[in-house]
């Protein structure tokens, strides 16, 4: 199967574009100079139902969205181009555009640790247990998601890029920081990489005998986007043979696989995918962010996680969408996601209910909204910390004031104390 990519330029050759009215083509066209847009053939063909594409889960996914944009910052746009602006103009007004969109939530540009006094750009430790690593192969994706909070690193807003190429620095990393159980490999997508870069990456580590770490992990949305790259890629063998080979090697190796909608599970070749994986030993935990207009509904949940459960799949995180680049258009209230998840909670069984959530990650950690309560007549919600700065922090409940409007921890007070117990550290 071949991949093509559609990107702004080339969208309009989609064949099915011609369901879409001149008005509707403009809208992407403007809200795709701000936010990524890039969608490939499988997105298109397989998986995006063309007869009734508005309300369409997947379509929303990838193909920017009028409202997506504020009006001020569409009409800008809208100007510019009809104004038929030169490209250094609508790029700089992108740009600008991209600043007021709070292009780095949750301080990730913080967390870039050092190695013998030298920063390692592509690596995140946040919690001790687990690293992220951004190879630079891997910062790109198989089609983009209209909600994605790496966005900046696909507009070319260059110094928010993470990557590194050199898997010694890794390696060495991973030696000084004994607490490191856990190596994620992460982008974009790093199943974009070729197979033989992954490779060459996997037989250093193992090489490297690390005897702390236990489990590589590949945070992936390739299954959702691109499932031929475990079934008819040139390369796909190799690849499935390099899982085998991590865990021969005596690692676990975990994918962690991005659904966002079930319709995502539709297809022959995903389900073959998932086979594929599996059939290797690799141990495939799926998690989302939940979003209005693209799966703001229990019952849908509730059949994704079963239907992944059957497939041999472990539901794993159901993430609150951060507060960048078009979250308004996708936001859920604290409350809401609260409610959907139990929702869908309630109606699965217990090998469902390996999902953990609602979650923010947060500048503190992963703290999950346990639920609404009242505590002596007042009306709180009770947070608990699912991963913290402070591995202390975990699981001790704490409550903040009912705020029927918050849609993140920074919206929240504290109840019943004036800080929260983590702030006083
Ligand atoms: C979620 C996350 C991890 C992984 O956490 P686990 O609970 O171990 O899956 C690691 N680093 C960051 C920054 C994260 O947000
Ligand atoms: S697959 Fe992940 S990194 Fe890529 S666009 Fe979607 S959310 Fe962002």
């Amino acid at each position: 199967m071949k991949y093509r990519a559609y990107t702004l330029k080339t969208f309009k050759n989609i064949p099915q574009i011609s369901k879409l009215s001149e008005e509707q083509i403009f809208d992407i066209e403007v809200v795709g100079e701000v936010l990524p847009f890039k969608a490939n053939n499988y997105v298109v063909d397989e998986l995006i139902d063309w007869d009734n594409f508005e309300n369409d889960p997947i379509f929303i996914l990838t193909f920017p969205q009028k409202d997506m944009l504020s009006a001020k910052h569409y009409d800008r746009m809208a100007e510019l181009i009809k104004s038929g602006a030169s490209r250094p103009e609508i790029t700089k007004a992108a740009n600008q555009i991209r600043m007021e969109l709070n292009p780095n939530p949750a301080g990730q540009v913080h967390n870039v640790p050092e190695l013998n006094g030298e920063k390692l750009v592509g690596i995140q430790h946040k919690y001790d247990e687990t690293m992220l690593f951004f190879p630079s192969q891997g910062q790109t994706c198989h089609a983009y998601c209209t909600f994605c909070f790496r966005w900046p690193q696909f507009t070319g807003i260059d110094e928010l890029k993470f990557a590194m190429k050199q898997v010694d620095l890794i390696i060495e990393y991973l030696r000084q920081n004994p607490s490191i159980t856990d190596l994620l490999f992460t982008g974009g997508d790093p199943m974009v990489m070729k197979s033989k870069v992954f490779e060459q990456y996997i037989d250093a580590i193992i090489a490297a005998e690390i005897p702390n770490l236990k489990t590589i992990r590949i945070g992936t949305k390739t299954l959702g986007y691109w499932p031929y790259r475990y079934t008819k890629d040139n390369d796909a063998q190799q690849l499935l043979d390099v899982f085998k080979k991590i865990q021969d090697s005596g690692l676990n190796l975990s994918i962690m696989a991005h659904f966002n909608h079930i319709n995502e599970m539709s297809t022959e070749a995903v389900e073959q995918a998932v086979k594929n994986i599996r059939a290797t030993g690799a141990v495939i935990r799926t998690q989302s962010p939940l979003m209005k207009h693209l799966n703001f509904d229990a019952d849908m949940w509730a059949r994704m996680w079963r239907k992944q459960v059957d497939w041999g799949m472990i539901p794993y995180y159901m993430f609150i969408a951060r507060e960048t680049g078009a979250q308004e258009y996708f936001a859920v209230t604290l409350e809401e996601a609260w409610d959907i998840f139990r929702k869908a909670y309630a109606q699965v069984s217990g090998v469902c209910r390996t999902v953990r959530g609602p979650s923010m990650s947060a500048n503190p950690g992963k703290v999950q909204v346990a639920g609404v309560t009242e505590v002596n007549g007042e009306k709180v919600y009770v947070l608990n910390f699912i991963q913290g700065r402070d591995s202390d922090w975990v699981g001790r409940p704490f409550f903040a004031k009912y705020d029927p409007k918050a849609l993140w921890l920074d919206d929240l007070k504290p109840a019943f104390a004036d800080k929260f117990f983590y702030e006083e550290a």
